[in-house]
């Protein structure tokens, strides 16, 4: 890749790069404009429009999700947060596809639409590991399937182009984050480009969007005032967005040392990446790496028009999370709605501590999508949250969890330079000297909440890192003696030492010191509990010797898995790149199971039911990190005891 002078990139974005080299003041971008009161809903419908007085929205979001008004459903807490930024927002959830009538029916907006597939890439959330498709889907009411198309993202900004000619549509979410660059597609079998290309929108917002988008609107918004005609340059170079622009001079020298703020990287073109699938690995770790050292713009070329990608947006702070989510979420599906989505049910009584995770591990999308800063919630303002909960309709005492990607980073904090770091994990290959974790603050948090007026139980049941864990043994006490009902399910993923360097996963005698740690405090506590590990099959350099030697393991231990993910390359990581390229991220040549018969070999020496019959993977799909989180049943105990 080549370094491209930082005139390039400012003639690239239409604007002198202020935007980069001066990231936007958190207290620049909130709350100054005339707030708009909360309403206990965002409108989904003219009539709850005109009952909040509103004559126009100011922006329309369109999703391939229920509207839940909870703050893990992005909607709702892109909406929310708007309105405190004072524009009035409605939101149109699972449009029908064959017509724009429902996308139409609250009136054009007055600034721009906003489009999400949805908490998961569409595509993952329609299709197994064996690509068959799936008959529910989590964040639909009742759990029905088929609410929303394949590749939304780029349906959806057909439709609004349809309805709404000449509006800004923004694209956003998991699916656009993960698809920004070229990228393999495991449903199409093939190297797809970026989707922002496909969708024809007018810009693409990765990671987390509270910045972009009010910054967004806000450009929109005074652009309106003046001239009611926005410039196709007016959303160029906001932090955590892409671009389309022109054919850019890419003929500047490379940059001869370490990238300074705001200059530019270039990026393999798509074309390259075609010809040659292991560029895919090249482009995917640049992008990895900036998504976490925040510092320069990449650009990839696409026959003659180049994708510009801007930094990624600063991390919310602690005050904004607090501010964030203080927001009057009612925890509740849309009242249009006569049944539940099922991830309601799942996460309605959950709380959000912080985001961003450390770990980098290669097949998850948090780390490029969130980054691996870790954003802290202060303890005032959680206590405050479970305090508000307590008095919900539907509280029945129990808080089903408090954490992030990773039960155990909050607070959290790198005491070194992240811009300048070459690391791919704070964690991997091990714990980095820089990393400072907080874990006795956690278990002082959790304890207080546990004693809050109305709070009967407070539950931690999976997401604990477990080589972090065993940092700090006080903390292992507390989980383990005090917020453990009986299972913990842990990520080991396999006892491999080459798949799990491929995974970036700590070696597997983490795991066995933690299941040693687990089993003394249970006994000590009077407790029979368990670990349930989560499995992955097939991972890119994983063969069918190693997956017997997991088998062989198991038996050892007299475990029998209850489901194995099979892993399933999605969309932007790493191990989707190495995957497509059968390369490790070093180059080197690794064997990866492709064809269904090979997955299937691999799947079903842990999963021998699931050999001829796989299973049709009725679970929860975990949004953060677009990876099946098993149902694992209640272990059997004689097979399960240690
Ligand atoms: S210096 Fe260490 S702790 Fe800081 S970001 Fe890099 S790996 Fe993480």
């Amino acid at each position: 890749m080549a370094a491209i002078a930082p005139w390039a990139t400012a003639a690239l974005s239409g604007r002198v790069l202020a935007t980069a080299a001066s990231p936007l003041d958190a207290n620049d971008i909130c709350y100054r404009l005339p707030k708009v009161p909360q309403p206990e809903f965002l409108p989904m419908s003219r009539a709850e429009m005109e009952r909040l007085g509103w004559d126009t929205l100011d922006i329309l979001l369109v999703s391939g999700d229920a509207y839940v008004d909870h703050p893990s459903f992005g909607s709702a807490l892109l909406g929310r947060w708007l309105c405190a930024a004072g524009f009035r927002v409605g939101i149109v959830a699972q449009p029908r596809w064959d017509s724009p009538a429902d996308i139409m029916k609250m009136g054009r907006p007055r600034l721009f639409v906003g489009v999400t597939a949805g908490a998961l890439d569409s595509m993952l959330a329609h299709y197994t590991a064996f690509r068959k498709k799936r008959h529910d889907d989590a964040y639909t009411p009742g759990g029905a399937a088929g609410a929303r198309p394949n590749r939304a993202c780029i349906v959806y900004t057909s439709m609004v182009r349809h309805a709404f000619p000449g509006i800004p549509v923004v694209i956003g979410g998991i699916e656009a984050s993960m698809r920004r660059i070229s990228h393999f597609d495991f449903w199409a079998d093939s190297i797809r480009r970026s989707i922002l290309l496909d969708s024809k929108a007018d810009l693409l917002v990765y990671g987390m969007a509270e910045r972009a988008i009010v910054e967004i609107a806000t450009r929109l918004d005074s652009i309106a005032h003046n001239t009611n005609a926005h410039p196709p340059t007016a959303l160029h170079g906001i932090r955590g967005t892409a671009y389309v622009a022109g054919n850019p001079d890419m003929s500047a020298s490379p940059h001869p040392g370490p990238l300074q703020e705001g200059e530019g990287i270039k990026l393999p073109s798509h074309e390259d990446i075609l010809a040659n699938p292991r560029l895919l690995m090249t482009a995917t770790l640049a992008m990895e790496r900036e998504a976490h050292n925040g510092l320069a713009w990449l650009v990839q070329m696409n026959q003659k028009r180049a994708l510009v990608i801007a930094p990624p947006a600063a991390p919310l702070g602690s005050n904004e999370l607090d501010e964030l989510y203080s927001l009057p979420f009612t925890r509740l599906a849309h009242p249009s709605y006569s049944k539940v989505p099922p991830a309601l049910e799942m996460i309605q009584f959950s709380v959000t501590s912080h985001r961003g995770c450390a770990g980098g591990c290669s097949f998850c999308a948090l780390a490029i999508h969130q980054g691996r800063h870790i954003s802290s919630r202060s303890a005032d303002s959680i206590l405050s949250e479970v305090t508000s909960l307590t008095k919900h309709p539907a509280w029945r005492g129990s808080l089903t969890n408090i954490g992030g990607a990773t039960a155990n980073m909050w607070n959290a904090a790198c005491k070194g330079n992240q811009a300048k770091c070459q690391r791919p994990s704070c964690l991997w290959p091990h714990i980095c000297a820089h990393f400072s974790p907080d874990q006795q603050s956690l278990a002082d948090l959790m304890k207080s909440v546990s004693k809050l007026p109305g709070v009967k139980h407070l539950r931690t049941a999976s997401g604990v890192r477990h080589d972090l864990a065993l940092t700090d043994l006080s903390y292992l006490q507390s989980v383990v003696g005090e917020f453990t009902g009986g299972q913990l399910t842990v990520a080991p993923e396999h006892n491999s030492s080459r798949v799990l360097s491929l995974m970036r996963k700590p070696p597997f005698a983490e795991f066995e010191r933690f299941l040693a740690a687990f089993d003394r405090i249970s006994r000590q506590c009077g407790k029979e509990q368990y670990v349930i590990p989560y499995l992955i099959s097939a991972f890119p350099g994983c063969t069918v010797e190693d997956m017997k030697e997991l088998a062989a393991w198991l038996r050892q231990k007299n475990w029998k898995p209850q489901q194995v993910q099979c892993f399933i390359p999605t969309p932007g990581t790493v191990a989707s790149a190495m995957y497509c390229a059968g390369i490790d991220p070093d180059g080197n040549p690794i064997r990866v199971a492709k064809t269904d018969a090979e997955r299937l070999q691999q799947h079903g020496i842990l999963c021998a039911d699931e050999r001829s019959h796989p299973r049709s993977n009725h679970h929860f799909l975990d949004s953060r990190k677009e990876k099946v989180q098993h149902s694992v049943a209640k272990p059997k105990r004689d097979l399960n005891r240690r």
